[in-house]
């Protein structure tokens, strides 16, 4: 797969990708694609280890880069692709932050997203404290013996601040760390949290009160109620769900998020309260699929999956071949990327994504702010 093909993956909005993606550090990495210094081509295989990973052929990245990975020259392997980076940061199909690193951490947090990069980020620990001794919300890229690369999950330990010695252009370790974007991460933290307005009567924010995706005002940095002005009170963390992705031949669908603790029916038509596949199917796909086929329940963040078919529910997890059928009454956990396969050709796996898509729409939108190129009142619904 080539850095054209590789653009069919690109997805603008990080709340509707499988993965991000640190596209300064996968086009400079020269252990694989060529011995160019940069090389838009090296996305191409990097693509091709998602598309492994998640069983998803039309798997979609969000890429962050740095401003300075275009350039003229470049050291790329011709002017074509500086071209290509110019145009799909112009389209949107790739976003530029000074602090590409940042940017991506607070993507992370607000996402849940696993993020494609070897970089060590010991320069961002201290603001998220949540990389030291992490193993699983980095992928590491890998050369693979026969050929391409594929993504690993990385132990990124457990570093002390300004242990790494600086390199030339960095700010040493007694340096001030400036807030990427200055806005932006207390924007972060308010987006993780459930908020309560402190006047009774109010319809905006509470837990049992106005919309659960509401996005807070900050003022000063705190959050406030917008229409009375208040200080809001810190409820906890918002709560997160559970995304499934409709697959058809390996291709995903369609996406269902579950977001709230319960049971839920999957199936052709499994009536109320159910999903329904049968709008997202050929009908004579749709026809084998039965009527109630299985139940998905959501406990603590977690996903299990149990049969209520004759036809029988098949589970292949992640990265293996083996399909084992699913027992009759007994519940089996679903860990991100396994797969559930209802009926030939149709298979429902647990997506990446935790947090509903406003907090980082609400983001997007202070992002564009900070750089001064959106339109200042970015629209909630993010407009596709
Ligand atoms: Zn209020």
């Amino acid at each position: 797969m080539n850095a054209r093909e590789a653009q069919e993956h690109l997805e603008p909005d990080p709340a509707s990708a499988d993965a991000l993606v640190d596209l300064s550090g996968v086009v400079c990495d020269d252990r694989f694609g060529g011995p160019h210094p940069r090389s838009l081509d090296r996305l191409g295989p990097v693509v091709e280890a998602l598309v492994r990973r998640t069983g998803d052929r039309r798997v979609r990245v969000h890429a962050v880069a740095r401003p300075d990975l275009g350039g003229p020259a470049g050291g790329y392997p011709s002017a074509e692709h500086p071209r290509l980076l110019a145009d799909w940061v112009g389209r949107g199909l790739v976003a530029e932050f000074p602090d590409a690193g940042g940017a991506l951490l607070e993507l992370a947090e607000l996402t849940g997203l696993p993020v494609v990069s070897d970089d060590g980020f010991e320069e961002h620990r201290e603001l998220f404290p949540w990389i030291q001794g992490d193993t699983g919300r980095f992928l590491g890229v890998r050369r693979r013996s026969g050929g391409g690369v594929s993504v690993r999950r990385r132990d990124m330990g457990v570093h002390a601040p300004g242990a790494r010695p600086p390199r030339a252009g960095e700010p040493g370790p007694g340096a001030p760390r400036p807030l990427p974007d200055g806005e932006r991460l207390p924007l972060v933290r308010a987006l993780q949290r459930s908020w309560r307005c402190p006047r009774r009567r109010c319809a905006l924010y509470g837990r049992d009160r106005g919309a659960p995706d509401r996005v807070p005002e900050l003022r000063g940095g705190r959050p406030v109620c917008e229409e009375h002005g208040a200080d809001l009170v810190d409820e906890g963390p918002r709560a997160s769900l559970v995304e499934l992705k409709l697959l058809v031949d390996g291709e995903c669908v369609h996406r269902f998020t579950l977001d709230r603790e319960g049971a839920v029916v999957v199936g052709r038509a499994p009536g109320e309260g159910g999903i329904p596949l049968h709008p997202h199917l050929p009908p004579d796909v749709a026809a084998r699929v039965s009527r109630a086929h299985l139940e998905v329940t959501v406990r603590d963040g977690e996903a299990l999956v149990r049969n209520l078919s004759a036809k029988g529910t098949y589970l292949r997890v992640r990265g293996s071949v083996d399909l084992r059928r699913l027992g009759g009454s007994r519940p089996r956990v679903l860990v991100v990327n396994d797969v559930v396969e209802l009926v030939s050709a149709v298979a429902l796996t647990r997506g990446a994504r935790r947090y509903p898509p406003e907090p980082v729409r609400a983001w997007q939108a202070a992002a564009r702010r900070a750089r001064g190129t959106g339109a200042g009142e970015a629209p909630a619904d993010g407009g596709g």
